[in-house]
């Protein structure tokens, strides 16, 4: 059996400010919030719905989102 290929989008989660763009920004309600401490952080709680649109990425501003190499 082959191992799941990985999500399309990676969450680098020391780069996450919590701003909370990509939970907006993604139709398919794939990112949550979730609290980090005194901190919130992007989580994916769901990944199969993902379209690969990439509009998680285009909204981010600190760059914490990225595609995960196929
Ligand atoms: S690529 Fe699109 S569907 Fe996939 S997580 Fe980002 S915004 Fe959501
Ligand atoms: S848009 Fe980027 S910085 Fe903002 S919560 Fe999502 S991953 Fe974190």
């Amino acid at each position: 059996m082959s191992s799941p290929p990985p999500a399309f989008v990676q969450i680098a989660a020391e780069r996450c400010s919590g701003c909370g763009r990509c939970v907006a920004a993604c139709r398919q309600r794939i990112f949550t919030l979730e609290p980090r401490g005194r901190r919130k952080l992007a989580v994916m709680i769901n990944r199969k719905p993902c379209d690969r649109c990439k509009r998680c990425i285009e909204n981010c501003p600190t760059g914490a989102l990225f595609t995960a190499p196929s």
